[in-house]
């Protein structure tokens, strides 16, 4: 940590900085500069809070040396990981192909979506039980009743299944139907929630909040972490723009600043990211092109009568196309799709 002074301070002040940081048992070196006096501090940071260190009279600014996310950082664990998704791997080269629609829906529809996308090489399926809907009179999902169904085709298709968890209450529920736990957009920052998935032992897709930082994104993956949980996969979906000619505004940039801060794997999910089925393959090809270790996609085979998000929705065939334009691209980079599990149970 570094402590710069304010250009007033007087000697008392430092004196008092000084002594602080002496009664937390750290060491300090203080440099006195033509304009400036700054204060090193050596020792543990975890004795230390930024927050606490600012409000002494005379200092200026504090700047932390280390990242506020301390497990979820490079530094900890300068490997990129691995997250293993009941025997799917995604992340270091394993690829994560995820698709399913919005919700979980009627049963034959369910099915059918499942077996064309596993055929086209997705190795994760989708469909949310639990939606988070702007609109309380809107589709919630069907609930429990959904879960079992999805664990259902999961189980057909020797596929891991991915659903979201909307509520801390859930958790033990959807952990007991699903493969991985997603926590949405919107739940980004419920830390209950967090720490509910935290101390699961199921792996967590994480996606970024639309009004959320990459710091934001991190220290929320650092929730989970700090529990235990240390299988955590981050998404980038979007973040609000100004055009509403795209659902959301895809940062793709995030995509390897993440990878530049952090040792977890990112997706992408360019259905949420832009909202329109004619710009997704080329934002999939672009999020994997700036090496994410997933894509995210929703498919129906008929989007009109998709019970959320369906004007988004990639047909099967168009799903199909786009996944052996995926396969294609990420050979390049030496990265392969992770293979189904042999047999899930
Ligand atoms: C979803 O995956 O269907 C979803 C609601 O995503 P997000 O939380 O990114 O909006
Ligand atoms: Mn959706």
């Amino acid at each position: 940590m570094i402590v710069i002074l304010q250009s007033n301070v007087t000697e008392e002040q430092i004196d008092h900085v000084l002594r602080r940081i002496e009664a937390l048992g750290l060491q300090h070196h203080l440099s006195r500069g033509t304009f400036r006096t700054i204060v090193g501090i050596i020792g543990d940071e975890e004795k230390l809070q930024a927050e606490p260190l600012h409000a002494i009279p005379g200092v200026a600014q504090v700047i932390p040396v280390l990242p506020p996310y301390k497990l979820a950082s490079l530094e900890a664990h300068p490997e990129p990981s691995i997250v293993d998704v009941s025997g799917v791997k995604i992340g270091n080269g394993h690829l994560g192909m995820i698709a399913g629609p919005c919700s979980v829906e009627d049963r034959d529809r369910m099915f059918r979506i499942a077996e064309s996308v596993c055929e086209s090489g997705a190795n994760l399926f989708r469909g949310g039980a639990y939606k988070p809907r702007t609109s309380p009179y809107a589709f919630q999902g069907l609930g429990e009743t959904g879960l079992k169904l999805l664990r259902e085709v999961g189980d057909k298709f020797n596929m891991p299944v991915v659903t979201e968890v909307t509520d801390p209450r859930l958790v033990e529920l959807v952990a007991e139907h699903a493969d991985m736990l997603q926590v949405g957009a919107r739940n980004m920052q419920n830390f209950a929630l967090l720490t509910e998935v935290g101390k699961s032992q199921r792996p967590v897709l994480l996606k970024r909040g639309m009004s959320a930082t990459i710091t934001d994104l991190l220290m929320c993956a650092e929730y989970i972490l700090s529990q235990g949980n240390m299988n955590v996969v981050l998404c980038e979906r979007g973040v609000k723009g100004f055009d509403s000619a795209t659902r959301n505004l895809f940062d793709v940039a995030a995509v390897p600043l993440i990878h530049n801060l952090s040792h977890l794997p990112v997706i992408v999910d360019p259905s949420h990211a832009t909202g329109r089925p004619d710009l997704i393959p080329a934002c999939a090809l672009a999020g994997l092109a700036a090496g994410a270790d997933g894509v995210h996609i929703e498919v129906h085979d008929c989007p009109e009568e998709a019970k959320s998000d369906g004007p988004q929705a990639l047909l099967p065939d168009q799903y199909r196309q786009l996944a052996d334009q995926m396969k294609e691209l990420v050979k390049l980079f030496g990265k392969t799709v992770s293979p189904l599990p042999e047999k899930m149970g």
